[in-house]
């Protein structure tokens, strides 16, 4: 058999099982759209049995977990309960992956092997399927989807969305755009590429090749619905209004970066669409998707404990400012992330929200994006690095500094220094750089923020 002919039927295989897979998820759905109009009292009872539920699975099934959760009787657990355990980190979930999972059929080694040698995604003979990322904190993950939560992290994408579309249904084709990574190995494309209404088509456009390919593809598409990150929504719209793109999309979903001010400001001036925020992580899935109707997002509380803490994992009341944000997530029974430090910071919007739903609120999620690199006329996005080195199974973690004609690369681990230089090369190239000077250095560690400890990831020349 030809090389060709095995990509095929892989994917092939793929495709049929996530025919299936979306099919679990339309059965799903309406289910989750009922909860979004669950009372206070509804949405605590479901979390306080679905908390208990995670917490005696994993400490059965999870040695990490069943150290941590001594002295836990998770048949009375409450959310309040959780305060007493340990917090979990990006560093404890990666170094002791073989213990936190929970199936016998997976361990890092073989989670490794199948992104090393999938040509497509694809899934385990368990349903699962691996994803990585280097997230916005930058350090590579790895992570484990099992056919439920991938059904529960889908309908917490859309499931807001799939409320309006069955309230006011679209009169004639509605297609959805989905500007995402568009392969593997990042959960993005997967989850995004769902139609939310019957009849829906929906078209893939990968956000790593230049803007310009990424505005005709869009032209051409003619969608009526769009999902992006948030600063490729933020650019078309602008674009939009420059009179550079002709679409008239009916509702926005926007993801996986901060959705800035100028962003929404410039989606209602070219659109005047609905826009729904999501906030998500490859390791929960979705913590919280805006309504459209508020301000914020509403934190998905049936599936999500979140909890706001000091620096020393101590919760800390809704008035009272946080330093971390700690998620357990109710859905993920193969990989379970319980008090998982999500790197980000949360305010609590303690007014009831004009939709009438009783999910708490969170103000839209601060913090900073990755600063573009410009070169003379040309834009490199800092996803053209973060695609290569981000997914590299050899760099741990990276840094990245601007230089007059390319850039020099902090890297942690043990990376193919040829072969990735080569690679970055190559993307800057479709970005329009030509012939890159590409510096990468292998190193120990790299230097943080003193004070917050975070990482500069992207430092452009000043
Ligand atoms: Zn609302």
């Amino acid at each position: 058999m030809s090389q060709s002919v095995v990509e095929d039927t892989s994917v092939a295989d793929y495709r049929r099982l996530r025919a299936a897979h979306l099919n679990e998820v339309t059965a799903a759905l309406d289910d989750h759209v009922g909860r979004l109009d669950w009372s206070r009292e509804q949405i605590d009872r479901h979390r306080t049995a679905r908390l208990r539920a995670l917490l005696g699975y994993a400490r059965e099934r999870s040695p990490f977990h069943a150290e941590r959760l001594r002295g836990l009787d998770p048949a009375t657990a409450t959310v309040a309960d959780l305060a007493a355990l340990p917090m979990m980190t990006k560093q404890d979930a990666q170094e002791n992956w073989d213990a936190i999972v929970t199936t016998r059929d997976l361990d890092r080694v073989r989670a490794e092997r199948i992104l090393a040698e999938q040509t497509w995604f694809s899934y385990t003979p368990g349903g699962e399927q691996i994803f990585s990322s280097g997230g916005s904190s930058g350090v590579r993950g790895v992570y484990v989807w099992d056919w439920q939560f991938f059904v529960s992290a889908v309908c917490l994408a859309w499931r807001t969305q799939a409320r309006e579309e069955q309230r006011q249904p679209s009169t004639g084709v509605s297609r959805l755009a989905v500007l995402s990574a568009g392969e593997p190995p990042h959960a993005s494309t997967p989850l995004f590429d769902v139609p939310t209404a019957p009849g829906m088509e929906t078209v893939v456009i990968p956000v790593g090749a230049p803007f310009d390919d990424v505005l005709a593809a869009v032209a051409a598409a003619k969608p009526t619905h769009l999902v992006a990150y948030a600063s490729v929504i933020g650019r078309l719209a602008r674009a939009a209004s420059r009179g550079e793109l002709s679409i008239s999309p009916v509702r926005v979903s926007t993801n996986s970066e901060p959705l800035l001010d100028e962003d929404r400001q410039a989606i209602r001036e070219a659109w005047a669409a609905p826009v729904h925020n999501l906030w998500g992580s490859t390791e929960i899935g979705v913590q919280a998707v805006g309504c459209a109707r508020g301000e914020g997002l509403h934190i998905a509380e049936d599936e999500v404990v979140l909890e706001r803490v000091d620096e020393n994992g101590v919760p800390v009341a809704p008035d009272e400012p946080a330093v971390r944000t700690l998620a357990t997530g109710l859905a993920n029974r193969t990989f379970p992330f319980i008090r998982y430090d999500l790197g980000d910071q949360v305010t609590l919007l303690p007014d009831p929200c004009p939709c009438g739903s009783a999910f708490a609120r969170v103000a839209d999620i601060g913090g900073r994006r990755d600063d573009d690199f410009r070169y003379g006329s040309i834009t490199v996005p800092a996803s053209a690095f973060r695609y290569v080195l981000g997914t590299d199974p050899r760099i741990s973690e990276y840094q990245v500094t601007q230089t007059a004609g390319g850039a020099n690369i902090l890297a942690v681990g043990d990376p193919d220094v040829g072969h990735v230089s080569a690679a970055v090369v190559a993307a800057l190239r479709v970005q329009g750089l030509a012939d890159a000077a590409i510096r990468i250095q292998v190193v120990d560690r790299l230097q943080r923020l003193s004070g917050s400890g975070k990482l500069r990831r992207f430092v452009p020349l000043r």
